[in-house]
């Protein structure tokens, strides 16, 4: 199957090409491993730094390559072609210097940039909340200011944080503020790490923030949340919130890439096998119970590659974003699914990548925002019209 990208400039092709290379060499060999637990997906992920691949698209004084938004996509396929856990990882570890650069916070990043860029340290990001995930409103997270001098301190409680049991260096959203916290810092509690259905080997954590001090060249952004007459805490939402908003589309840019790098996968090993499978005398794919199935797997494969490269060129137009979200990870679990079908039996085991595929893939229709909150955008945008 073709990449999803079409029209690559000659540097595109090159940085493509190499990338598929350093995947195949240095990520493929070791997903069995990162699969049954015998080595850490960090073994793999961190290594990525020395080659730039972490924080692609930052300067090379930090680590990075100075490479385009686009760039950072093509890496991102051929990552997730052979490993979904590995690519989100990589792409969580480098999102706190994202947001530190949005918050025009020049001199913080420079601290942290650069280890982060070189895998030299592992970060994370944390929204959700226990209660609050989807409506990030409900946010509880909470930064108190310390009058007697110019630091702040933090409470609450974040979930399901891609990294965020490993991470050394956490962003986290408050419901009136966002600020840098070290792990290494008193009060920051890991509650646990979760078992996953698919991911295998991502750490995902669940953590506690118990009276964490954060100094003020850690601060992002601070608003003091107003009280009644009663002593009552006011204000829900905060600009804290909409300041993320700006990552929205890229970031559903990205995750449908992440979804249809995942069903190429799924679809090359589909076809493959569909042809050299014999039962009845005859290749499985001369029955049309077979070949159909490729057929419409290969139309929504191509339909998600149209709709992902629209949306890519008008990167912050939200509602395309979520559109090619929404078919492209609701159509690359069907693909994944159906590939496991034309597999048969085989299919169901660990033999083929297709199982893993599909228990990969089904976090993409819930993360980074559901299929439902992607409906709820597009029909805004269309009755907006
Ligand atoms: C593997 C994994 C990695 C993750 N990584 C991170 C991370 O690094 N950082 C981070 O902050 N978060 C992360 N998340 C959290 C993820 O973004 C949330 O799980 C997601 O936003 C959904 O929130 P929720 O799980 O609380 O579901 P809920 O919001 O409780 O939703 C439950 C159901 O209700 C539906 N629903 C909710 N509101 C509406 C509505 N208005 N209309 C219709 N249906 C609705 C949802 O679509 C869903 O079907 C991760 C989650 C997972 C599983």
């Amino acid at each position: 199957m073709e990449s999803i990208f079409s029209n690559l400039s000659k540097d595109e092709l090159k940085f493509q090409s190499e990338v598929n290379e350093y995947c195949d060499n240095e990520i493929a060999p070791y997903i069995e491993d990162i699969e049954n637990g015998k080595i850490d997906i960090m073994d793999v992920v961190k290594p990525m730094g020395k080659k730039g691949y972490i924080g692609l698209m930052y300067a090379k004084e930090y680590g990075g390559l100075r490479k385009s938004f686009k760039h950072e996509l093509l890496l991102a396929e051929s990552i997730c072609y052979h490993s979904l856990p590995v690519d989100m990882s990589r792409g969580a570890s480098i999102y706190p210097a994202n947001l530190i650069r949005s918050f025009n916070k020049i001199d913080t990043l420079g601290k942290y940039i650069g280890p982060l860029c070189k895998g030299e340290k592992i970060g994370c990001f944390c929204f959700t909340e226990p209660d609050a995930g989807s409506d990030l409103s409900r946010m509880k997270t909470i930064y108190e200011k310390d009058d007697a001098n110019s630091e702040l301190i933090l409470n609450g409680e974040k979930r399901f944080i891609t990294n965020g049991s490993v991470a050394d260096i956490l962003v986290v959203y408050g419901r009136n503020g966002a600020c840098i916290v070290k792990s290494d810092w008193e009060g920051f509690e890991v509650v646990e790490e979760y078992n996953l259905m698919g991911l295998h080997g991502l750490h995902l954590g669940h953590l506690k923030f118990n009276n964490v001090r954060i100094p003020e060249d850690h601060i992002l952004f601070f608003q003091e949340i107003r009280k009644d007459s009663s002593g009552k805490r006011k204000s829900g939402k905060t600009s804290a919130i909409s300041s993320m908003q700006q990552f929205l589309g890229p970031e559903r840019a990205m995750l449908a890439v992440q979804a249809l790098a995942v069903a190429r996968r799924a679809l090359e090993v589909a076809i493959k096998y569909s042809v050299e499978r014999i039962q009845f005398k005859k290749s499985i794919s001369e029955f049309e119970g077979i070949s159909f199935k490729i057929a419409n797997m290969v139309t929504n494969y191509e339909a998600g590659r149209a709709l992902v490269e629209k949306s890519v060129a008008n990167i912050h137009n939200g509602y395309l974003a979520a559109m090619s979200k929404l078919f492209a990870c609701q159509n690359s679990y069907k693909i994944c699914d159906e590939a496991i079908q034309i597999l048969g039996g085989i299919g169901y085991t660990d033999k083929y990548p297709v199982e893993r595929c599909t228990r990969d893939v089904r976090l993409l229709r819930i993360g980074g925002g559901t299929d439902e909150i992607m409906q709820y955008i597009i029909q805004k945008g269309i009755y907006r019209k």
